[in-house]
């Protein structure tokens, strides 16, 4: 099935295929995996919620007072899930932006264009409060589908907001990334640079990597701000350094939940601040638990580094 232009929820990584018909004993052994991994799959669930900020926007800031405090700035970014409607969505991002400019923190609202269908009359609202209580809204990035939608979206959001209190998000993967980069550089917006979780159209996606380091060059020297989000450590590093060179304010952005000790340990030693995003909502545990399945290297490294931590290495 076709996702919904709306949907903000990433895109599922293919099954393998099966090019013969299987055999009993192969079909026997998916039937045991299947088993063993719907029964792993309730401790996965317990894992993945610890990925995540909570439900509540309370659960969120609760979160983010923490990181304040082990001296780590913050986003808020609520997940959608179908069962929100998107009168509930919008009421979220209000409360989000009246609590940030309470709560005294150094945090900001990243919110997800087609949760509230691109509609530009919530556009104009939400920048317009955003703006009256001077805190930062950010877009997050979806699909390359919905991308033209996203940037309407955006563009009315600029005549209400300044630059400085918007941030787009770039997907460096993209054909149209350094079009998409070079408007955020025009209008002077927040940039958050990421290599994009949605592929772009067949065939034309570009080297991550490569396209991450490209979209650093040109960013170099004629952004306002660069958050540099990527857990890639190397990466991260390389993109900071170059960033920090050409005299482009910058930072680590990382997710929450993820394993950041090596990358806050370098920010420090850069005298920099990393801000962590705090995802929360019913939204993202599933997403979270789907990583995991696919991705058992990362229960691995989830593990070793939860263990370093409780036994103070
Ligand atoms: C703060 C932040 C905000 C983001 N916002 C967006 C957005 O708005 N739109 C968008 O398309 N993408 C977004 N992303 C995701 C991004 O596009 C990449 O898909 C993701 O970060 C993986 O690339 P990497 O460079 O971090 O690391 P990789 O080299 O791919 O991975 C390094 C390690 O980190 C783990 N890892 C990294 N990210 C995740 C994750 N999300 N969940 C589980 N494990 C992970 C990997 O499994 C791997 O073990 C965001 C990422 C971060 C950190």
């Amino acid at each position: 099935m076709e996702p919904s232009r709306f949907s903000t929820a990433p895109p599922p990584t293919p099954e393998p295929a099966e090019s013969v018909e299987p055999s009993v004993a192969r079909r026997a052994a998916r039937a045991v995996r299947s088993l063993a991994s719907r029964c792993f799959s309730g401790v996965l669930y317990r894992v993945a919620r610890d990925f995540v900020g909570g439900e509540e926007l309370g659960d969120a800031l609760k979160v983010a007072s923490r990181m304040a405090s082990n001296d780590l700035n913050s986003t808020l970014g609520f997940w959608d899930a179908p069962s929100y409607t998107v009168t509930r969505i919008t009421e979220i991002y209000f409360q989000a932006i009246e609590d940030c400019a309470a709560c005294g923190l150094d945090t900001y609202v990243s919110i997800k264009p087609p949760a509230l269908r691109f509609d530009p009359r919530l556009a104009r609202d939400l920048s317009n409060f955003a703006m009256k209580k001077r805190v930062r809204l950010h877009c997050d990035s979806h699909g390359v589908e919905v991308a033209e939608d996203a940037l309407d979206f955006m563009k009315v959001m600029m005549e209400s907001i300044d630059g400085a209190l918007l941030g787009i998000t770039i997907p460096c993967r993209w054909e149209r990334s350094a079009r998409d980069t070079e408007f955020a550089i025009e209008h002077q917006l927040n940039v958050r640079l990421v290599k994009g979780e949605w592929p772009d159209r067949a065939g034309q996606d570009r080297d991550p990597r490569r396209a991450f380091m490209e979209t650093v060059d040109q960013l170099s020297g004629r952004a306002r701000h660069v958050a540099v989000a990527s857990h890639n450590i190397p990466l991260a590093l390389e993109a900071v350094n170059q960033l920090r060179a050409s005299n482009t304010s910058c930072e680590f952005e990382l997710l929450y939940g993820l394993p950041m000790k090596k990358l806050v340990e370098s920010a420090r030693a850069k005298q920099m601040k990393p801000r962590i995003y705090v995802p929360f909502g019913r939204g993202y545990a599933p997403h979270a638990l789907k990583v995991f399945k696919t991705n058992p290297q990362l229960a691995l490294w989830l593990g070793k580094d939860r263990l370093s931590r409780l036994i103070g290495k």
